[in-house]
């Protein structure tokens, strides 16, 4: 049970002196928030903590507090040993990327995460798939561990709540997240001044991107699917780093009428990342699954390998069968 689980986790939490809390590449607001969150509950009850990522922490969470003390395969001085990871926000071990040549296959391992399509890698697997976020996973762990909420952790956690869920929208806004948020506000947060910084702000760099993929807007399926594409140089004519295109792939999924948005962005090594949004019908975490990824019912991704062509027929075929058998049940 999941009462079961979060024993298991302090049980764990405590049997341990130093940990090593990692998040999944290419972080997105609740994978940051979560990471951050686990570093202050972590030292609040004395123990040493060493924050990772595989790249560099995205520009627009750098405002949340201990952010700059995350480290990345780049800039690691110190070659430490570690008697414990805890994985946070990834669905499967590969998520963790490179980070996980840090440590042994033996250190014991706590996977704390959200996702349906998580596969219980950990030692201990402390997984709520109705949660939210794995913020809301880790509110659980505070409230269970009667800890202190201090701004600083509150802020951490609701930034995870308010992105995992785009902005209190999503279908996994329930009165358990609206009630999480509530005590948080209460403790500090600045709801506004996150909103401002995770949601409101925009690169030039990202509307840059999104003028080109606009342009390539394909719909197919009778306007039941929409298409965009980001290739390598638009990337690099633009500036674009990887957060970037966080965002784009909604232009295509809230086109009226339309229920699968796909964005397909070209990445280095001859393969494609596709990210799928689905709007209320189909099950995107599926279709992602079959093609090595994982993700949401709602919201998932996989990366692929082959050209932007290729690719792009593997998943449009698939996209289309799922489509009609959506049709033939309506
Ligand atoms: P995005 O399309 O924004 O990159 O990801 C949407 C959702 O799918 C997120 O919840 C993310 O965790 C999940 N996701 C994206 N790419 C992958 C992947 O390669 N593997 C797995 N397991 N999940 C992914
Ligand atoms: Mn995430
Ligand atoms: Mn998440």
């Amino acid at each position: 049970s999941y009462q079961a689980s979060l024993e298991a986790a302090v049980r764990f939490i405590h049997r341990h002196q130093h940990f090593l809390v990692v998040n999944h590449v290419n972080p997105d607001g609740d994978a940051t928030g979560s990471l951050l969150a686990m570093g202050w509950l972590l030292r609040q009850l004395g123990k040493r903590v060493t924050l990772v990522n595989e790249g560099e922490t995205p520009a627009k969470f750098s405002f949340l507090p201990g952010a700059d003390a995350i480290v990345n395969m780049s800039t690691r001085t110190e070659h430490d040993t570690y008697d414990a990871v805890i994985t946070c926000d990834c669905a499967d071990f590969a998520r963790i990327g490179e980070v996980a040549a840090w440590f042994a296959p033996k250190c014991e391992l706590l996977n704390i995460d959200h996702h349906p399509t998580n596969d219980l890698f950990g030692d201990v697997n402390l997984v709520r798939i109705d949660a939210a976020a794995t913020a809301e996973v880790i509110f659980d762990l505070v409230k269970f561990m009667e800890l202190t909420i201090n701004a600083e952790l509150a802020t951490c956690l609701y930034t995870g709540l308010l992105t995992d869920t785009g902005g209190f929208r999503y279908s996994n806004t329930t009165p358990r997240v609206m009630e999480a948020a509530s005590e948080l506000l209460k403790h500090g947060v600045e709801p506004a001044r996150i909103a401002e910084q995770v949601l409101e702000t925009i690169t030039k760099a990202h509307v840059e991107l999104l003028r080109r993929a606009l342009q390539t807007l394909e719909l197919m399926d009778g306007d039941r699917a929409a298409y965009l594409t980001v290739t390598l140089a638009d990337m690099a004519k633009t500036g674009a780093g990887n957060d970037d295109t966080e965002g784009l792939v909604t232009y295509a999924r809230n086109i009226e009428g339309v229920e699968v948005g796909v964005l397909y962005k070209e990445v280095a090594g001859g393969k494609v990342k596709v990210s799928f949004r689905s709007r209320s019908e189909v099950d995107v975490a599926a279709i992602a699954k079959s093609l090595g990824g994982g993700g949401h019912i709602r919201a998932a991704g996989c990366t692929v390998e082959g050209t932007l062509a290729e690719v792009k027929a593997v998943v449009s075929q698939k996209v289309s069968a799922v489509l009609r058998k959506c049709g033939e049940r309506a």
